[in-house]
């Protein structure tokens, strides 16, 4: 966090004229268009032009960025052409932050017009300078802000400078790398990456690009020049200071959703930002296994296991009936949405084995309908009440993309209804790659339940869904079910 700083400047002779009309603006511009510059050039001595008649100066609060008003001035002289607009806030010391640099700018742009002064005579050049703002709030009254100054000053092409600021004007900080970025050794190289990757996307900026020059500017990230929007991170270099000067300024892009990873967590909790976690690819070699719950969702009981998964982490696979489903569909969509998978158990529980093909049909696609209209998700998979299957059964759930999933082991839940025998059974099949059959309507069952996960967690098991069992492909055990393909 940047401290403040008192910095006594020159006072500045200023004739302001705040209140000149459009008449003299026209005289100006006449003066300009008739190109008497001759007395003009004799007087860019870098003392004569801080005299210089500005125009206009005028401050205006913005109503969409709370907070913060937009200073504008212009100077409109025959020899150049100024027009600055940038921000200020009320907090003293950001301003003066602010203002150093655009003074700074107008200083060099003096100096340079200066130097060139027989050249622009010669060639019968006026210079240019022009300082603008691009704005973006990034929460309440929180901003961030490119300053953007494009100078004319002799050479026939223009030069861009960028300075970039990100204000938090609710605790008046302008916050640094170190507030905005995870500066771990680990997060720092993966921004660079990103960075690399980014700017030599852009074959035409990047062959212009000196590779060790940019090595050196990244290499501190006090050196990091950046503005955000919700959907990017910008990262800035003056012309020639990563490369030649045909590459001009370089902005480097790089999309929130690659970036988002790699900022400090106090910055993406500030600005709202929801990170989502990291998806660890499964690992061949790991130890899962998938939880499955049936019948439900019931009223007390499937409220109880959601809680005891979200408990140990583990994620599982509820085969819903539709008959169910149509009583509590919030239920159903609570599973969905604390990140569990939904399967399909058929409307009303019939044996499938023994329906007619229309039936069956019916019996699948009336359960989906009123899980889609639940949640906002379609069953993965079909497990059909009592494993009772047919080729009619597997023909109909191909066609409509839904792998029968069977189990490889039997809680006995419904037989036992009582927790320690549940804990019992499943322990004594469990294997890895394992599918385990549990019932959602069954108290005792969320009873057994703290146990089996804190001992499956124990001998070291992660609970995923089906569909995440079935991805690992050829994972040696992976519990009975019958794919689509037939
Ligand atoms: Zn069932």
């Amino acid at each position: 966090m940047q401290k403040h700083t008192t910095i006594h400047r020159k006072k500045r002779k200023k004739i302001r004229r705040r209140y000149l009309g459009w008449a003299v603006l026209v005289l100006f511009f006449s003066i300009a268009i008739f190109g008497i510059k001759d007395k003009m050039v004799q007087d860019i001595m870098a003392e004569d032009i801080e005299e210089t008649i500005k125009v206009k100066d005028t401050t205006v609060s913005s109503e969409i960025y709370p907070g913060l008003n937009l200073t504008t001035s212009t100077k409109d002289l025959d020899l150049y052409t100024l027009s600055i607009s940038h921000p200020t806030t009320e907090v003293e010391w950001m301003n003066e932050q602010i203002n150093n640099w655009v003074e700074d700018q107008e200083k060099e742009f003096a100096l340079t017009l200066e130097e060139n002064q027989e050249i622009l005579k010669e060639n019968d050049f006026s210079g240019h300078l022009n300082i603008q703002t691009k704005t973006e709030k990034l929460a309440d009254k929180i901003y961030s802000l490119e300053l953007e100054a494009y100078e004319l000053a002799g050479g026939a092409s223009g030069s861009v400078k960028y300075k970039t600021f990100i204000v938090d004007l609710n605790t008046q900080e302008m916050l640094t790398a170190s507030d905005i970025f995870n500066l771990e050794e680990e997060a720092i190289e993966e921004t660079k990456e990103l960075l690399r990757e980014n700017l030599y996307e852009d074959e035409e900026t990047s062959d212009y690009v000196f590779d060790d020059l940019f090595e050196e500017k990244i290499a501190t990230t006090d050196h990091w020049r950046v503005t955000m929007t919700p959907e990017q991170a910008n990262f800035y270099f003056d012309q020639y200071e990563v490369g030649a000067a045909a590459a001009g300024a370089i902005k480097v892009s790089i999309p929130m959703e690659e970036i988002q990873y790699y900022l400090n967590k106090e910055f993406t909790e500030r600005i709202g930002l929801e990170v989502p976690e990291i998806e660890v690819p499964l690992d061949p070699e790991g130890k899962y296994v998938a939880l499955t719950f049936d019948d439900g969702p019931h009223a007390e009981v499937t409220p109880r296991v959601l809680e005891v998964l979200a408990d140990y982490d583990a994620k599982a696979t509820f085969y819903m009936l539709g008959s169910q489903v149509e009583y509590y569909p919030e239920i159903a969509k609570r599973v969905e949405e604390e990140g569990h998978e939904i399967g399909d158990h058929t409307m009303s529980h019939k044996d499938l084995s023994r329906l007619g093909s229309a039936q069956v049909a019916e019996e699948i696609d009336r359960s989906t309908a009123f899980i889609e209209g639940a949640t906002a998700t379609s069953p993965k998979s079909l497990r059909p009440p009592y494993g009772a299957l047919n080729d009619e059964v597997k023909r109909l759930s191909g066609e409509r993309s839904l792998p029968i999933i069977m189990w490889s082991v039997d809680s006995l839940d419904w037989q036992s209804r009582n927790a320690t025998a549940i804990y019992n059974e499943v322990m004594a099949n469990v294997t890895p790659g394992g599918i385990v059959l549990l019932h959602d309507i069954h108290s005792t069952t969320a009873d057994a339940l703290p146990q089996i996960l804190a001992q499956l967690k124990e001998q070291g098991y992660e609970m995923i869904t089906v569909s995440e069992l079935l991805e690992l492909g050829e994972y040696e055990g992976v519990g009975p079910y019958h794919s689509v393909d037939y």
